[in-house]
Protein backbone atom coordinates (compact mmCIF):
# COMPACT_ATOMS: atom_id res chain seq x y z
CA UNK A 1 0.00 0.00 0.00
CA UNK A 2 1.28 3.60 -0.79
CA UNK A 3 2.57 5.74 2.00
CA UNK A 4 0.36 7.95 2.06
CA UNK A 5 -3.36 6.03 2.62
CA UNK A 6 -6.85 8.08 1.35
CA UNK A 7 -10.22 7.72 3.22
CA UNK A 8 -12.09 7.70 -0.24
CA UNK A 9 -9.85 4.98 -2.22
CA UNK A 10 -9.57 3.04 1.56
CA UNK A 11 -13.62 3.26 1.83
CA UNK A 12 -13.94 2.51 -2.08
CA UNK A 13 -12.46 -0.83 -0.70
CA UNK A 14 -14.83 -1.28 1.72
CA UNK A 15 -17.76 -0.28 -0.33
CA UNK A 16 -17.19 -3.34 -2.75
CA UNK A 17 -18.61 -6.03 -0.16
CA UNK A 18 -22.34 -4.12 -0.51
CA UNK A 19 -24.15 -7.04 1.69
CA UNK A 20 -21.56 -5.93 4.39
CA UNK A 21 -21.96 -2.38 4.40
CA UNK A 22 -25.42 -2.80 5.02
CA UNK A 23 -24.91 -5.17 7.66
CA UNK A 24 -22.00 -2.87 8.90
CA UNK A 25 -24.07 0.40 8.85
CA UNK A 26 -27.24 -1.46 10.70
CA UNK A 27 -25.42 -2.88 13.80
CA UNK A 28 -23.83 0.17 14.75
CA UNK A 29 -27.22 2.14 14.27
CA UNK A 30 -28.54 -0.83 16.08
CA UNK A 31 -26.27 0.43 19.24
CA UNK A 32 -26.71 4.05 18.28
CA UNK A 33 -30.72 3.32 19.49
CA UNK A 34 -29.86 1.12 22.77
CA UNK A 35 -27.42 4.51 23.40
CA UNK A 36 -30.54 6.88 22.86
CA UNK A 37 -32.46 4.68 25.54
CA UNK A 38 -30.02 3.97 28.12
CA UNK A 39 -29.81 8.03 27.54
CA UNK A 40 -33.23 8.36 28.26
CA UNK A 41 -33.69 6.68 31.03
CA UNK A 42 -31.66 9.12 33.27
CA UNK A 43 -34.08 12.13 33.93
CA UNK A 44 -30.68 14.58 34.15
CA UNK A 45 -29.20 13.17 31.19
CA UNK A 46 -28.04 16.54 29.37
CA UNK A 47 -26.66 17.92 32.98
CA UNK A 48 -24.62 14.38 33.42
CA UNK A 49 -23.13 15.88 29.72
CA UNK A 50 -22.34 19.02 30.85
CA UNK A 51 -21.13 18.16 34.26
CA UNK A 52 -18.63 15.73 32.49
CA UNK A 53 -17.76 18.29 30.10
CA UNK A 54 -16.58 21.04 32.70
CA UNK A 55 -15.24 18.29 34.89
CA UNK A 56 -12.81 17.77 31.33
CA UNK A 57 -11.88 21.83 30.97
CA UNK A 58 -11.00 21.87 34.68
CA UNK A 59 -8.73 18.78 33.85
CA UNK A 60 -7.51 20.18 30.80
CA UNK A 61 -7.22 24.02 32.11
CA UNK A 62 -4.90 22.62 35.21
CA UNK A 63 -3.35 19.15 33.91
CA UNK A 64 0.15 19.98 34.97
CA UNK A 65 -1.02 20.17 38.42
CA UNK A 66 -3.55 17.07 38.17
CA UNK A 67 -0.79 15.06 36.91
CA UNK A 68 1.59 15.93 39.71
CA UNK A 69 -1.12 15.00 42.17
CA UNK A 70 -1.63 12.11 40.75
CA UNK A 71 1.94 10.97 40.74
CA UNK A 72 2.87 11.87 43.62
CA UNK A 73 0.10 9.62 45.17
CA UNK A 74 0.33 6.53 43.00
CA UNK A 75 3.96 6.51 43.73
CA UNK A 76 2.36 6.75 47.88
CA UNK A 77 0.84 3.45 46.85
CA UNK A 78 3.72 1.72 45.74
CA UNK A 79 2.83 2.05 42.01
CA UNK A 80 6.20 2.76 40.12
CA UNK A 81 4.94 5.58 37.52
CA UNK A 82 7.10 6.36 34.51
CA UNK A 83 6.65 9.60 31.84
CA UNK A 84 7.10 8.81 27.97
CA UNK A 85 7.17 11.85 25.80
CA UNK A 86 5.92 9.97 23.13
CA UNK A 87 5.11 6.31 21.99
CA UNK A 88 8.97 5.00 20.74
CA UNK A 89 9.50 5.80 25.02
CA UNK A 90 6.72 4.17 26.01
CA UNK A 91 7.36 1.19 23.82
CA UNK A 92 11.10 1.43 25.19
CA UNK A 93 9.65 1.92 28.89
CA UNK A 94 7.12 -0.86 28.34
CA UNK A 95 9.85 -3.22 26.64
CA UNK A 96 12.77 -3.04 29.54
CA UNK A 97 9.98 -3.93 32.17
CA UNK A 98 9.44 -6.92 30.41
CA UNK A 99 13.86 -7.34 30.11
CA UNK A 100 13.86 -6.70 33.78
CA UNK A 101 11.58 -9.30 34.69
CA UNK A 102 12.98 -11.90 31.73
CA UNK A 103 9.31 -12.21 30.73
CA UNK A 104 8.96 -13.07 26.68
CA UNK A 105 5.47 -13.81 26.91
CA UNK A 106 2.89 -10.83 28.07
CA UNK A 107 -0.85 -10.72 27.46
CA UNK A 108 -2.34 -7.39 27.10
CA UNK A 109 -6.03 -6.08 27.14
CA UNK A 110 -7.47 -3.42 25.60
CA UNK A 111 -5.58 -0.25 25.12
CA UNK A 112 -6.07 1.84 22.29
CA UNK A 113 -3.29 3.96 23.20
CA UNK A 114 -1.17 0.71 22.74
CA UNK A 115 -2.27 0.92 19.41
CA UNK A 116 -1.37 4.10 19.04
CA UNK A 117 1.80 3.13 19.71
CA UNK A 118 2.30 -0.06 17.71
CA UNK A 119 3.15 -1.62 20.68
CA UNK A 120 2.72 -4.98 19.65
CA UNK A 121 4.50 -4.77 16.27
CA UNK A 122 7.72 -3.43 18.42
CA UNK A 123 7.61 -5.99 21.02
CA UNK A 124 7.42 -8.89 18.21
CA UNK A 125 10.47 -7.08 16.50
CA UNK A 126 11.96 -7.52 20.12
CA UNK A 127 10.83 -11.46 20.43
CA UNK A 128 8.43 -10.74 23.02
CA UNK A 129 5.34 -12.38 22.46
CA UNK A 130 2.06 -10.40 23.17
CA UNK A 131 -1.69 -12.23 23.32
CA UNK A 132 -4.62 -9.77 23.35
CA UNK A 133 -6.93 -11.02 25.94
CA UNK A 134 -10.05 -8.75 24.49
CA UNK A 135 -12.15 -10.85 22.72
CA UNK A 136 -12.52 -8.52 19.40
CA UNK A 137 -9.15 -7.79 19.89
CA UNK A 138 -7.99 -11.31 19.48
CA UNK A 139 -10.10 -11.99 17.21
CA UNK A 140 -8.57 -9.19 14.77
CA UNK A 141 -4.80 -10.07 15.97
CA UNK A 142 -5.77 -13.37 14.54
CA UNK A 143 -6.12 -11.71 11.09
CA UNK A 144 -3.17 -9.59 11.62
CA UNK A 145 -5.79 -6.39 11.29
CA UNK A 146 -5.49 -3.74 13.61
CA UNK A 147 -9.12 -2.87 15.24
CA UNK A 148 -11.85 -1.10 13.43
CA UNK A 149 -13.85 0.61 16.19
CA UNK A 150 -12.21 1.75 19.49
CA UNK A 151 -15.07 -0.25 21.49
CA UNK A 152 -16.18 -3.48 18.91
CA UNK A 153 -12.43 -3.69 17.41
CA UNK A 154 -14.35 -6.60 15.26
CA UNK A 155 -17.72 -5.04 13.90
CA UNK A 156 -16.40 -5.69 10.31
CA UNK A 157 -16.29 -9.00 10.75
CA UNK A 158 -18.81 -11.78 10.15
CA UNK A 159 -19.00 -14.93 12.29
CA UNK A 160 -18.63 -17.34 9.62
CA UNK A 161 -14.62 -15.35 8.75
CA UNK A 162 -14.37 -15.72 12.73
CA UNK A 163 -14.84 -19.47 12.65
CA UNK A 164 -12.27 -19.10 9.42
CA UNK A 165 -9.97 -17.89 12.07
CA UNK A 166 -10.44 -20.04 15.24
CA UNK A 167 -10.14 -22.79 12.42
CA UNK A 168 -7.33 -21.93 11.97
CA UNK A 169 -5.72 -20.98 15.14
CA UNK A 170 -7.85 -22.88 17.48
CA UNK A 171 -8.31 -25.58 16.21
CA UNK A 172 -12.37 -25.30 16.13
CA UNK A 173 -14.28 -27.96 13.68
CA UNK A 174 -13.96 -26.28 10.45
CA UNK A 175 -17.39 -24.40 8.77
CA UNK A 176 -18.15 -23.77 12.56
CA UNK A 177 -19.96 -20.21 13.05
CA UNK A 178 -22.37 -20.71 16.38
CA UNK A 179 -21.21 -17.76 18.46
CA UNK A 180 -21.26 -19.61 21.58
CA UNK A 181 -19.04 -22.50 20.25
CA UNK A 182 -16.74 -19.99 19.24
CA UNK A 183 -16.91 -17.98 22.69
CA UNK A 184 -15.99 -21.16 24.47
CA UNK A 185 -13.36 -21.84 22.20
CA UNK A 186 -11.79 -18.39 23.12
CA UNK A 187 -12.22 -18.59 26.63
CA UNK A 188 -10.34 -21.73 26.97
CA UNK A 189 -7.65 -20.48 24.69
CA UNK A 190 -7.83 -17.40 26.90
CA UNK A 191 -7.78 -18.86 30.71
CA UNK A 192 -4.55 -20.96 29.45
CA UNK A 193 -3.23 -17.82 28.70
CA UNK A 194 -4.20 -16.00 31.67
CA UNK A 195 -3.11 -19.10 33.68
CA UNK A 196 0.80 -18.87 32.02
CA UNK A 197 1.53 -15.23 31.52
CA UNK A 198 4.05 -13.44 34.08
CA UNK A 199 2.73 -9.98 32.83
CA UNK A 200 -0.13 -8.49 32.24
CA UNK A 201 -0.44 -4.98 30.38
CA UNK A 202 -3.82 -3.50 30.81
CA UNK A 203 -4.98 0.41 29.44
CA UNK A 204 -6.73 2.99 31.80
CA UNK A 205 -10.33 4.43 31.48
CA UNK A 206 -9.92 6.79 34.67
CA UNK A 207 -7.23 7.96 36.53
CA UNK A 208 -8.15 9.75 40.01
CA UNK A 209 -5.70 12.56 41.06
CA UNK A 210 -6.54 12.85 44.99
CA UNK A 211 -6.27 9.25 45.29
CA UNK A 212 -3.35 8.58 42.94
CA UNK A 213 -5.81 5.04 42.04
CA UNK A 214 -6.77 4.04 38.04
CA UNK A 215 -9.96 2.59 36.62
CA UNK A 216 -10.35 0.31 33.88
CA UNK A 217 -13.47 -0.61 32.46
CA UNK A 218 -14.26 -4.08 30.82
CA UNK A 219 -17.27 -6.72 29.76
CA UNK A 220 -15.39 -9.14 29.67
CA UNK A 221 -13.40 -8.95 33.27
CA UNK A 222 -9.97 -9.64 31.26
CA UNK A 223 -8.30 -6.88 32.18
CA UNK A 224 -8.43 -8.28 35.96
CA UNK A 225 -7.65 -11.71 35.11
CA UNK A 226 -4.50 -10.65 33.31
CA UNK A 227 -3.28 -8.24 36.04
CA UNK A 228 -4.49 -10.52 39.31
CA UNK A 229 -2.72 -13.66 38.20
CA UNK A 230 0.64 -11.76 36.44
CA UNK A 231 3.61 -11.06 38.60
CA UNK A 232 4.53 -7.29 36.90
CA UNK A 233 0.99 -4.90 36.15
CA UNK A 234 1.84 -2.86 33.39
CA UNK A 235 -0.97 0.12 32.68
CA UNK A 236 -0.74 2.46 29.65
CA UNK A 237 -2.46 5.66 30.02
CA UNK A 238 -2.99 8.76 27.53
CA UNK A 239 -1.94 12.08 30.07
CA UNK A 240 -5.90 13.05 29.37
CA UNK A 241 -7.17 10.47 31.22
CA UNK A 242 -6.84 12.14 34.52
CA UNK A 243 -10.07 13.14 36.72
CA UNK A 244 -9.62 14.92 39.99
CA UNK A 245 -11.79 13.04 42.58
CA UNK A 246 -13.25 9.94 43.06
CA UNK A 247 -16.68 11.22 43.47
CA UNK A 248 -16.23 12.37 39.56
CA UNK A 249 -16.25 8.44 38.45
CA UNK A 250 -19.95 8.74 39.43
CA UNK A 251 -20.36 10.98 36.17
CA UNK A 252 -17.80 9.03 33.34
CA UNK A 253 -19.06 5.97 35.03
CA UNK A 254 -22.75 6.58 33.91
CA UNK A 255 -22.02 8.40 30.93
CA UNK A 256 -19.49 5.75 29.30
CA UNK A 257 -21.49 2.35 28.93
CA UNK A 258 -24.45 4.02 27.92
CA UNK A 259 -23.10 5.85 25.14
CA UNK A 260 -20.79 2.78 24.02
CA UNK A 261 -23.20 0.33 24.19
CA UNK A 262 -26.30 1.26 25.74
CA UNK A 263 -25.86 -0.43 28.95
CA UNK A 264 -25.75 0.94 32.46
CA UNK A 265 -23.24 0.18 33.44
CA UNK A 266 -19.79 -1.69 32.47
CA UNK A 267 -19.59 -4.65 33.77
CA UNK A 268 -16.60 -4.62 35.46
CA UNK A 269 -15.22 -1.44 36.57
CA UNK A 270 -12.10 -2.27 38.49
CA UNK A 271 -10.60 0.09 40.69
CA UNK A 272 -6.28 -0.48 41.05
CA UNK A 273 -4.57 1.67 43.74
CA UNK A 274 -1.81 -0.57 44.85
CA UNK A 275 0.44 -3.56 44.01
CA UNK A 276 -0.26 -6.80 45.95
CA UNK A 277 2.65 -8.24 48.24
CA UNK A 278 5.23 -9.27 45.80
CA UNK A 279 3.69 -7.98 43.10
CA UNK A 280 4.80 -4.94 40.95
CA UNK A 281 2.23 -2.30 39.17
CA UNK A 282 3.57 0.08 37.00
CA UNK A 283 2.01 3.53 35.31
CA UNK A 284 2.92 4.95 32.09
CA UNK A 285 1.68 8.30 31.30
CA UNK A 286 2.02 8.54 27.88
CA UNK A 287 2.13 12.53 25.99
CA UNK A 288 2.72 11.99 22.30
CA UNK A 289 1.48 15.00 20.79
CA UNK A 290 -1.29 15.39 23.84
CA UNK A 291 0.33 18.62 25.19
CA UNK A 292 0.78 19.97 21.28
CA UNK A 293 -2.96 19.50 20.66
CA UNK A 294 -3.51 20.99 24.53
CA UNK A 295 -1.93 24.10 22.78
CA UNK A 296 -4.15 24.27 19.89
CA UNK A 297 -7.00 26.33 21.06
CA UNK A 298 -9.68 25.51 18.31
CA UNK A 299 -9.07 21.53 19.29
CA UNK A 300 -8.15 20.92 22.85
CA UNK A 301 -11.35 20.16 23.60
CA UNK A 302 -10.81 16.68 22.17
CA UNK A 303 -8.79 15.85 24.78
CA UNK A 304 -11.86 15.34 26.66
CA UNK A 305 -12.54 11.93 24.83
CA UNK A 306 -13.78 9.14 27.16
CA UNK A 307 -13.36 6.67 24.02
CA UNK A 308 -16.93 5.66 23.92
CA UNK A 309 -17.19 4.85 20.31
CA UNK A 310 -20.35 6.98 20.47
CA UNK A 311 -19.72 9.30 17.71
CA UNK A 312 -18.57 6.41 15.42
CA UNK A 313 -21.84 4.87 15.68
CA UNK A 314 -24.00 7.72 14.81
CA UNK A 315 -21.05 8.81 11.93
CA UNK A 316 -23.09 8.35 8.35
CA UNK A 317 -19.57 8.06 6.98
CA UNK A 318 -17.89 5.62 9.32
CA UNK A 319 -20.95 3.47 8.91
CA UNK A 320 -20.79 3.18 5.59
CA UNK A 321 -16.88 3.27 4.84
CA UNK A 322 -16.01 1.13 8.25
CA UNK A 323 -13.04 1.75 10.65
CA UNK A 324 -10.04 0.46 8.63
CA UNK A 325 -10.57 3.78 5.89
CA UNK A 326 -9.30 6.01 8.56
CA UNK A 327 -5.98 4.26 8.76
CA UNK A 328 -5.27 5.37 11.92
CA UNK A 329 -5.39 3.92 15.69
CA UNK A 330 -8.69 5.71 16.71
CA UNK A 331 -11.29 5.72 13.49
CA UNK A 332 -14.48 7.64 13.19
CA UNK A 333 -15.14 11.27 13.87
CA UNK A 334 -13.05 11.90 17.03
CA UNK A 335 -9.64 9.87 15.05
CA UNK A 336 -10.25 12.37 12.02
CA UNK A 337 -9.82 15.40 14.54
CA UNK A 338 -6.66 13.71 16.50
CA UNK A 339 -5.23 11.72 14.02
CA UNK A 340 -4.17 15.39 11.86
CA UNK A 341 -2.50 16.76 15.29
CA UNK A 342 -0.29 13.93 14.99
CA UNK A 343 0.94 13.90 11.17
CA UNK A 344 -1.09 17.17 9.35
CA UNK A 345 0.01 15.48 5.56
CA UNK A 346 -0.79 12.04 6.45
CA UNK A 347 -3.63 12.04 8.22
CA UNK A 348 -5.03 15.45 5.78
CA UNK A 349 -7.95 13.39 4.59
CA UNK A 350 -9.42 12.75 7.56
CA UNK A 351 -11.36 15.71 8.45
CA UNK A 352 -12.99 15.63 4.77
CA UNK A 353 -14.46 12.22 5.73
CA UNK A 354 -17.38 13.61 7.08
CA UNK A 355 -20.97 14.89 6.25
CA UNK A 356 -20.45 17.94 8.84
CA UNK A 357 -24.24 16.52 10.12
CA UNK A 358 -23.17 16.74 13.55
CA UNK A 359 -24.56 14.38 14.56
CA UNK A 360 -21.32 13.29 16.54
CA UNK A 361 -21.10 16.09 18.28
CA UNK A 362 -25.22 15.33 19.93
CA UNK A 363 -24.08 12.47 21.03
CA UNK A 364 -20.38 12.86 22.05
CA UNK A 365 -20.93 12.29 26.59
CA UNK A 366 -18.21 15.23 27.01
CA UNK A 367 -19.66 17.61 24.64
CA UNK A 368 -17.10 18.09 22.29
CA UNK A 369 -17.38 20.05 19.17
CA UNK A 370 -16.48 17.32 16.94
CA UNK A 371 -18.25 18.63 13.68
CA UNK A 372 -17.16 21.98 14.15
CA UNK A 373 -13.35 21.19 14.47
CA UNK A 374 -13.85 19.17 11.80
CA UNK A 375 -14.26 21.94 9.85
CA UNK A 376 -11.56 23.96 11.60
CA UNK A 377 -9.34 21.30 10.52
CA UNK A 378 -9.96 21.19 6.91
CA UNK A 379 -9.52 25.30 7.12
CA UNK A 380 -5.95 24.43 8.69
CA UNK A 381 -4.97 21.75 6.72
CA UNK A 382 -5.77 23.63 3.10
CA UNK A 383 -3.85 26.85 4.52
CA UNK A 384 -0.75 24.79 5.47
CA UNK A 385 -0.98 23.23 1.70
CA UNK A 386 -1.75 19.59 2.91
CA UNK A 387 -5.03 19.46 1.01
CA UNK A 388 -5.44 17.10 -1.98
CA UNK A 389 -4.19 18.81 -5.30
CA UNK A 390 -7.39 18.42 -7.46
CA UNK A 391 -9.37 19.28 -5.21
CA UNK A 392 -7.60 22.95 -4.34
CA UNK A 393 -7.01 23.40 -8.05
CA UNK A 394 -11.03 23.01 -8.51
CA UNK A 395 -11.67 25.35 -5.33
CA UNK A 396 -9.35 27.65 -6.95
CA UNK A 397 -11.09 27.59 -10.29
CA UNK A 398 -14.85 27.93 -8.49
CA UNK A 399 -13.19 31.19 -6.39
CA UNK A 400 -12.53 32.46 -9.84
CA UNK A 401 -15.87 31.79 -12.01
CA UNK A 402 -17.73 33.20 -8.69
CA UNK A 403 -16.13 36.15 -8.44
CA UNK A 404 -16.78 37.16 -11.85
CA UNK A 405 -20.45 37.19 -12.87
CA UNK A 406 -19.54 36.94 -16.79
CA UNK A 407 -16.68 34.10 -16.61
CA UNK A 408 -19.61 32.28 -13.97
CA UNK A 409 -22.14 32.50 -17.04
CA UNK A 410 -19.52 31.82 -19.68
CA UNK A 411 -18.48 28.69 -17.92
CA UNK A 412 -22.44 27.85 -16.96
CA UNK A 413 -23.34 27.69 -20.71
CA UNK A 414 -19.77 25.74 -21.99
CA UNK A 415 -20.82 22.80 -18.99
CA UNK A 416 -24.59 22.86 -20.27
CA UNK A 417 -23.07 22.22 -23.74
CA UNK A 418 -20.52 19.53 -22.46
CA UNK A 419 -23.33 17.50 -20.57
CA UNK A 420 -25.72 17.69 -23.43
CA UNK A 421 -23.09 16.97 -26.64
CA UNK A 422 -20.05 15.18 -24.73
CA UNK A 423 -21.50 13.84 -21.23
CA UNK A 424 -18.13 11.87 -21.18
CA UNK A 425 -16.50 14.76 -20.82
CA UNK A 426 -18.33 15.27 -17.45
CA UNK A 427 -19.02 11.56 -16.46
CA UNK A 428 -16.23 9.89 -16.26
CA UNK A 429 -13.31 7.49 -14.49
CA UNK A 430 -11.87 11.00 -13.29
CA UNK A 431 -14.82 12.40 -11.75
CA UNK A 432 -15.76 10.55 -8.59
CA UNK A 433 -19.00 12.35 -8.34
CA UNK A 434 -20.77 10.42 -11.00
CA UNK A 435 -19.29 6.85 -9.60
CA UNK A 436 -22.77 6.36 -7.77
CA UNK A 437 -24.75 8.88 -9.27
CA UNK A 438 -27.02 9.23 -12.73
CA UNK A 439 -26.27 12.61 -14.73
CA UNK A 440 -29.26 14.76 -14.17
CA UNK A 441 -30.62 16.20 -18.10
CA UNK A 442 -28.90 19.59 -18.58
CA UNK A 443 -31.33 22.54 -18.23
CA UNK A 444 -32.19 24.58 -21.36
CA UNK A 445 -30.99 27.75 -19.84
CA UNK A 446 -29.35 29.20 -16.50
CA UNK A 447 -31.96 30.76 -13.93
CA UNK A 448 -30.08 34.31 -15.04
CA UNK A 449 -31.72 33.96 -19.01
CA UNK A 450 -34.66 32.30 -17.80
CA UNK A 451 -35.33 35.44 -15.09
CA UNK A 452 -34.05 37.99 -17.44
CA UNK A 453 -36.57 36.79 -20.52
CA UNK A 454 -39.68 36.27 -17.89
CA UNK A 455 -38.89 39.81 -16.86
CA UNK A 456 -38.68 41.25 -20.23
CA UNK A 457 -42.07 39.81 -20.99
CA UNK A 458 -44.06 41.22 -17.75
CA UNK A 459 -42.06 44.61 -18.31
CA UNK A 460 -43.78 44.57 -21.61
S1 LIG B 1 -15.44 12.04 20.90
FE1 LIG B 1 -17.13 11.86 22.35
S2 LIG B 1 -18.52 10.39 21.35
FE2 LIG B 1 -16.54 10.16 20.31
S3 LIG B 1 -15.49 8.53 21.39
FE3 LIG B 1 -14.86 10.45 22.37
S4 LIG B 1 -16.28 10.73 24.08
FE4 LIG B 1 -17.19 9.20 22.73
Amino acid sequence: MKETKDHAALAEVFNADEPRVNWHDETLWFIRQKRDKAAHTVADWELLRETASQIKHNVLSNLHDYLLQFEANAKANGIIVHWAADAAEHNRIVHAILQKHKVDRMVKSKSMLTEECHLNEYLEENGIEVIDSDLGERIVQMAKEPPSHIVLPCIHKKKEEIGDLFHEHLGTPAGMADPQVLTEAARQHLRETFLTRRAALTGVNFAVAETGEFVICTNEGNADMGAHLADVHIACMGIEKIIPKREHLGVFLRLLARSATGQPITTYSSHFKKPREGHELHLVLVDNGRSIQLGREDFRNSLKCIRCGACMNTCPVYRRSGGHSYHTAVAGPIGAILAPNLDMKKNADLPFASTLCGSCSNVCPVKIDIHDQLYKWRQVIVKEGYADTKKTLGMKAMTQAFASPATFQLAGKAGRWFMRNVPFAVNNKLNPWYKQREMPAPPKESFGEWYLKNRKKRDE
